[in-house]
């Protein structure tokens, strides 16, 4: 799928690098962090440039340290969150966005539209345009689809002799990853901080802008979601009532198995739950899991049954939670109202003439204490989506703040609203 090629117009010759222009461009590449040498012969203009660059580059390198360092930069966030500081998405400038979108629309034209993780990239040439992909990850070998657009864009780069004022566009639907699990033996770098790495190569050898555009944001997301595991529904009621951090930890203290959460995590989780009245669907749409097992402790109800009456209830059973189903929605609705639902199922449920009585009343309120179970988890679940996503658009807002001071000149990366 590679390399489509799209040339604006034929007949162009293309303008080899001027040999002084060369000649300093491979001289920054040679001494990028060395201090001396290059003064005695270049214009004072150039001597401003270079000690920007290197100071730039040092201020970048360090960044990339702090943020390679996840245990740091989680923190960093968490206290940006508690700061209680507005979170905004970085974008990009509008020209580029108006590339990106029509690029964008040029390449769901051509391969359909597409949710799931993917990215593509473009060459634009003042003559041409080299659009590649779209790329997978594929999960099998660890490679993520940005792997491929980094080895794809070096291998154009490297194949001609390229004038500066090529640019490179990258497309990825979740933002470059910022930590990796990875073999310990392959060398993998998150894929934000190869791409930087690279977008500074590129500039650096081939005086080559590189724009990188996203739709989702990513940050650490599959590595820092322990952060909120500890947020279950008891946690949440005792996050609700303590009006602050004392309050919180004495009604902690005395649940059992709960641990209590740090004063941290505890401001940013209130804040949450704090903000508005949570409306949630008791199913997503990307995660149709099997809610049966919830379920389980109904056939309690008839354990002293035995042979064909225990058959005969075990059918009925199922076919009550069968028709509960009905009752996972993708519908947002409050937990009272989704409490409400399950017990108005559970008092309208008719039950076969085989089921007694005293069975009927004893399943109904099984039904119902497991219900109330699945909603208070679903809840739960829902409000440490909620912290997780916005850790991980704080964690790419202060990314990119921290990066980009150092890498204006050759390097955007932003938000795109398509
Ligand atoms: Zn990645």
């Amino acid at each position: 799928k590679f390399g489509r090629k799209r040339p604006l117009f034929s007949g162009h010759e293309e303008q080899p690098l001027s040999s002084c222009k060369r000649m300093c461009l491979t001289d920054w590449s040679n001494r990028a962090l060395q201090h001396d040498g290059l003064k005695a012969y270049v214009s004072p203009t150039w001597v401003s440039r270079r000690t920007k660059y290197l100071t730039d580059t040092k201020g970048l390198f360090g960044q990339i340290l702090f943020w390679s360092n996840t245990e740091n930069s989680a923190k960093k966030v968490l206290e940006h969150l508690r700061s209680k500081a507005a979170i905004v998405d970085t974008l990009l400038s509008d020209s580029v966005s108006r590339k990106f979108s029509a690029f964008h629309r040029d390449m769901t034209e051509e391969c359909g539209a597409e949710a799931k993780q993917h990215s593509w990239a473009v060459l634009e040439k003042p003559e041409e345009i080299i659009m590649y992909g779209p790329y997978y990850p594929n999960y099998n070998n660890g490679e993520h689809s940005e792997d491929i657009i980094i080895k794809q864009t070096q291998e154009l780069l490297c194949s001609r002799d390229v004038p500066e004022d090529w640019k490179v566009y990258v497309f990825t639907m979740n933002s470059p990853c910022l930590v990796r699990n990875t073999d310990p033996c392959i060398n993998t770098d998150p894929c934000m901080l190869s791409l930087i790495h690279k977008a500074w190569e590129w500039w650096r050898v081939h005086g080559v802008k590189t724009h990188i555009g996203y739709v989702r944001c990513w940050g650490f997301k599959g590595n820092k979601e322990n952060l909120f595991k500890e947020i279950n529904f008891r946690q949440v009621e005792c996050i609700t009532q303590g009006v602050d951090y004392e309050s919180y930890s004495k009604l902690a203290d005395k649940i059992t198995d709960l641990n209590p959460l740090c004063e941290t995590v505890f401001s940013i989780a209130k804040d949450v739950l704090r903000s508005d009245k949570k409306h949630f669907p008791m199913m997503s749409s990307d995660q149709k899991q099997d809610r049966r097992s919830y379920f389980k402790s109904m056939s309690c109800s008839f354990e002293g049954k035995q042979g064909d009456e225990k058959k005969h209830l075990t059918t009925e059973l199922n076919t009550m939670i069968e028709a509960a189903e009905a009752l996972l929605s993708e519908k947002p609705e409050s937990i009272e109202e989704h409490l409400e639902k399950g017990e108005a199922f559970s008092m309208a449920h008719t039950f076969s003439s085989q089921v007694c009585e005293a069975l009927r009343d004893e399943m109904r309120v099984r039904f119902q204490q497991c219900w109330r179970e699945m909603v208070q988890d679903r809840y739960a679940e829902f409000v440490r989506d909620e912290l997780t996503e916005k850790f991980n658009r704080s964690t790419v807002q202060l990314f990119l703040q921290d990066v980009q001071t150092f890498t204006r000149q050759y390097l955007q990366i932003g938000k795109l609203q398509l």
